[in-house]
């Protein structure tokens, strides 16, 4: 089944606008995975190769030479793993997407945009993007987005979030009615596997690699997102709803 915008005959489509390889899969990969298997066009404009990553693999096996093709090998992976269809990297240096002028990377994302024409782009939010390149790219992404109001009516954007975290976004300044809640309940496995193709960041991580029954439990069944326009829509449980 293809998911479809009411009345015509074209796919839904959604653009991930992030920092690093693994972004796509730690904060949101359940939910790429949901909407790619219902037939959405998924595409991700990843700023940088991640290549400053301090990671080197359990036992180290990357360099700093090798790391960015090895990251990016490890992203297309995911990517397949996920269902993106579509990546494109923007060239950043890892950690100095903040040291990017603004104007030119809003001008840059306007371009992948009007290229996509998406009916839903993720980003991160500007102040709790949690590492400087998230919230340097999630703030271009945001002016992008205003700047295309009028010619990507259809667009929708939303900021990742903290997971289950998210159940309390007054915390963070942010309205309940602002909250989508996107279930990944039958997800998690695809989530894991993604989250295993970013072996060199991830072997540390001794809970991922066991039994894969037991991993699959342990991750959240719902991921959460910050509608960024007014008026919100309480209770959300479909990013696609203002196009269906
Ligand atoms: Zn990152």
């Amino acid at each position: 089944m293809t998911i479809q915008v009411r009345n015509k005959k074209e796919p839904l489509r959604l653009t991930l606008v992030l920092a690093h390889p693994d972004d796509e899969s730690f904060i949101c990969g359940g939910t790429i995975a949901k909407y790619a298997a219902l037939g959405a066009d998924i595409s991700l404009v990843c700023a940088t190769k991640g290549e400053m990553g301090r990671r080197m693999g359990n036992p180290p096996f990357v360099n700093r030479e090798t790391m960015p093709a090895l990251r990016e090998a490890e992203l297309r992976e995911a990517c397949r793993l996920l269902g993106i269809g579509d990546l494109r990297f923007l060239g950043i240096r890892d950690k100095l997407v903040e040291c990017e002028p603004v104007s030119q990377l809003v001008e840059t994302i306007k371009t992948e945009l009007r290229f996509r024409k998406p009916h839903v782009v993720l980003t991160f939010h500007e102040r709790i993007g949690g590492h400087p390149d998230h919230c340097a790219i999630g703030l271009a992404t945001t002016r992008a987005c205003a700047e295309l109001k009028r010619e990507l009516p259809q667009l929708r954007l939303y900021f990742i979030s903290f997971g289950e975290a998210m159940k309390r976004p007054e915390k963070y300044g942010f309205r309940k009615e602002q909250i989508t809640r996107i279930d990944i309940t039958d997800q998690r496995r695809s989530k894991m596997l993604s989250f295993r193709a970013h072996r060199s960041q991830t072997e540390l991580d001794k809970s991922l690699w066991g039994p894969d029954d037991r991993v699959v439990r342990e991750f959240g069944t719902n991921e959460y997102f910050i509608q960024a326009d007014a008026p919100y829509r309480p209770g959300e449980t479909d990013l696609f709803a203002h196009v269906k």
